[in-house]
């Protein structure tokens, strides 16, 4: 589903990714674990073409589609999803107009009929409902005033509505309490399907006991220094990333 080889990246003339490799079939959960720096956010950016993160070698196809050469909306609606470290605030603009607006142009853009309003309501309401947000929500603005786990219920939902084909969970699971990580875990076991995978970006082993990868990869410098089971997040967590700096 995504083929990554090579990948060089930078932001502001300094390279950050370095060489990155990695390939995620269908169906797979690959978590990336790293220390604070070490570039898990800019694979997040680079993937999801955002302005500034610029790819300067290496390829990256999502379901053979060469994902570089597209624009961020492109990829968007190619199924290329990216919850945020941060969610952004978007202060006048309705959480549903941005749901429904998203979700009509994606199944436009993949040729399929757009949903009627009181499906796409009844819809939202559940999802709402799945990530435990109150249905109110659907009428403030994106993200405006939320909370920090509000925020991040709120990417879930996002990506429950939107379908993507391949999501990436950047640190979700950071400032939330176990009862939200509980949540967004729930959210996030609901939606694995074998069509669909996951890169799970966290800085923490606990969010991997709630959604257990099948693969774990540590970034350190700008490139993956070392791929394992779900058996490796645990060793990261005894013996600290200081431990992965001498291998
Ligand atoms: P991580 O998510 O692993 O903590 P990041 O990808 O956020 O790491 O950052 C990797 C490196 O790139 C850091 O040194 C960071 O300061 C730098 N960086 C990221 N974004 C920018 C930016 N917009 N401008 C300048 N430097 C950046
Ligand atoms: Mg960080
Ligand atoms: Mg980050």
């Amino acid at each position: 589903m995504l083929q990554i080889n090579n990948l060089r990246a930078k932001v502001e003339d300094k390279e950050i990714l370095k060489g990155l490799s990695l390939q995620v079939k269908p169906g797979e959960v690959h978590a990336i674990m790293g220390p604070n720096g070490s570039g898990k956010s800019t694979l997040g950016y680079v993937l999801s073409g955002r302005e500034g993160y610029e790819a300067t070698e290496g390829e990256v196809t999502l379901e053979g589609k060469d994902l570089l050469e597209l624009e961020a909306d492109e990829r968007a609606k190619s199924g290329l999803f990216l919850a945020f470290q941060y969610p952004v605030e978007i202060p006048g603009v309705s959480n549903m107009e941005f749901l429904k607006t998203s979700v009509d142009a994606t199944r436009q853009f993949q040729g399929k009929e757009p949903l009627d309003a009181v499906t796409f309501m009844k819809l939202a309401r559940e999802k709402c409902q799945a990530v435990n947000l109150d249905q109110n929500f659907l009428k403030r603005g994106v993200n405006e005033g939320f909370s920090g786990g509000e925020k991040k219920r709120n990417e879930i939902m996002q990506m429950m509505l939107l379908e993507p084909k391949l999501c990436i969970l950047d640190e979700t699971d950071s400032g939330l309490d176990i009862d939200a990580l509980q949540v967004v875990a729930d959210g996030v076991n609901a939606c694995r399907d074998p069509e669909r995978a996951f890169i799970i970006v966290t800085h923490y082993q606990r969010l991997l006991d709630y959604i257990v990868p099948d693969y774990v990869h540590v970034l350190s410098g700008g490139k993956i220094i070392k791929s394992g089971g779900k058996e490796l997040a645990l060793e990261l967590e005894e013996k600290g990333y200081s431990w992965i700096d001498q291998l």
